[in-house]
């Protein structure tokens, strides 16, 4: 088995993986909040996951992935305040929390699947395991961390030594630079609600019976007690965005380790944010880029995959159409090499039997792997084999097709379209250009979208190059 190294945001150091259980991961990473679609950046998490995942199995590593579906208890700011997010976009909406969640949890494994990211094996729902919450809860009050005020039953994080361990702050630290709070029944600012029967919001929709009244679990336990039923009280690796190091996780641990008495997951892994104009993108501003919204500007899902694994997972990414364009075109120029590849050979050379050349190339990109999923060095050798005019097609053809097992751009499908379009049509293309680039000459711009946006209703893509516009039809 293949050695691989991760940077574990617990120490922040690059560590060798040793799994707890020879040639098995356990492998949690915080799911959707479904009050909302995903936008691009929680997708960015969500492909680094999954080229994680992928990873480890390429490196013969069985995986037990298990991702929660949060929908109940994510207040809109991460540490209790605000409401319900749930309820608020249920509310606004005119339809049932559960309806709503229905409705964004089809929309994210919709994406997902458009992504080419892979299912996680067990896929929970916060609503489902109530039971499993209320459990780890008693388990947390007979350990003496609870106390119980204004009706809602807090952790009291004075009681945990190691609290903020992950994030690199000491509580005296934290407690200098808390804001003020605004919940008066909070002992410490950094206390967060276990289980809450009081809400500011008296219409909360979902409602369950428990030692502490009726009430509703805080956010955080879903996490704890998920993991915990389906990868055991110690496991591997467990994962998120960076906005989840100091609140979520932090609590997730707190209250996991004050349960058990002991250490909870072994790594910690982060994926840095998409970012816009060096802003956040975030679900809540309620202005963000979906998948969806990608598509309709005729950009094939994977053009979005490509684009993220253009930077490492720890850095931030800066998002533009300029950046998606170039993504754009290298998947479609590495899709044309795979095909004309597939033309030469009649069948790809057996892995086994791969020549030197071929195998110094999955070598390096197996180190580039391994070393923290370095992706961008990992694609350089993807392309560093595509020029490669000494690596026989057959052996090119068969490793390009192993590698995209981690890349996950579908090359194993790509097919050569034809493209028969009859004269008339064309003329009407090229009209539809012409008219596109006088209306952008006159800074036209909505008639310029109007017009791409008809063209690609049609199945029509446009591609605007230094020479001109140049079109194709979809994939
Ligand atoms: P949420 O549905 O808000 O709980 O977020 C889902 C995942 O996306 C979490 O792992 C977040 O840490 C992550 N995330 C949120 N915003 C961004 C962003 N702008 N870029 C990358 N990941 C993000
Ligand atoms: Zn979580």
């Amino acid at each position: 088995m293949h050695d691989v190294y991760i940077f574990n945001t617990m120490g922040r150091n690059i560590q060798l993986f040793k799994p707890l259980h020879e040639g098995s991961v356990g492998f949690y990473g915080c799911g959707p909040t479904v009050y909302n679609y995903a936008h691009i950046g929680n997708l960015r998490t969500y492909i680094f996951e999954d080229t994680l995942v992928r990873m480890l199995k390429r490196f013969g590593y069985e995986v037990t992935h298990v991702m929660n579906i949060t929908d109940v208890g994510h207040l809109s700011s991460d540490d209790d305040t605000g409401e319900d997010k749930m309820l608020k976009s249920a509310r606004e909406r005119g339809q049932s929390v559960l309806e709503i969640a229905q409705f964004y949890t089809d929309a994210f494994f919709r994406d997902t699947e458009r992504l080419n990211i892979q299912q996680p094996k067990i896929i929970c729902k916060a609503t489902d395991h109530i039971q499993d919450m209320i459990e780890l809860i008693k388990r947390i009050e007979a350990n003496g961390y609870t106390y119980f005020a204004g009706g809602n039953l807090y952790f009291d994080v004075s009681k945990f030594d190691r609290y903020g361990e992950l994030a690199g702050l000491q509580l005296d630290q934290l407690k200098a630079g808390a804001r003020v709070e605004l919940d008066p029944n909070k002992r410490n600012p950094f206390d967060f609600v276990l289980w809450f029967t009081k809400s500011k919001f008296d219409k909360q929709a979902l409602l369950w019976e428990s030692p502490w009244g009726i009430g509703y679990p805080g956010w955080h336990i879903e996490c704890s007690a998920m993991s915990m039923k389906y990868l055991g009280e110690q496991f591997d690796i467990h994962a998120g965005g960076v906005d989840h190091i100091a609140v979520h996780h932090t609590n997730e641990i707190a209250q996991s380790e004050a349960a058990t008495g002991h250490k909870w997951v072994n790594y910690w892994m982060h994926a840095e944010f998409l970012v816009i104009d060096k802003g956040k993108m975030s679900k809540s501003s309620g202005s963000f880029l979906t998948l969806e919204s990608l598509i309709d500007r005729g950009y094939d899902p994977l053009d979005y995959r490509y684009f993220c694994l253009g930077g490492h997972y720890r850095s931030q990414l800066s998002f533009s159409w300029e950046g998606l364009d170039q993504a754009k075109s290298a998947r479609l120029s590495l899709v044309d090499k795979v095909l004309a590849l597939k033309e030469k050979v009649a069948k790809p050379a057996a892995l086994s039997e791969l020549g030197e050349k071929a195998l110094q190339y999955r070598s390096a990109f197996d180190e580039a792997l391994a070393d923290d999923l370095a992706m961008p060095r990992a694609m350089a050798q993807v392309w560093n084999l595509l020029k490669d005019n000494d690596v026989p097609a057959q052996d090119a053809l068969a490793l390009i097709l192993d590698m995209d097992e981690v890349l996950g751009l579908d090359l194993a499908k790509a097919q050569r379209k034809e493209v028969s379009v009859d004269p008339e049509t064309l003329q009407w293309i090229n009209s539809q250009i012409e008219r596109r680039a006088a209306a952008k000459k006159a800074r036209d711009f909505a008639t310029a979208d109007a017009i791409r946006s008809e063209l690609i209703a049609k199945g029509i893509q446009l591609e605007d190059r230094p020479e001109g516009t140049v079109w194709r039809l979809h994939e």
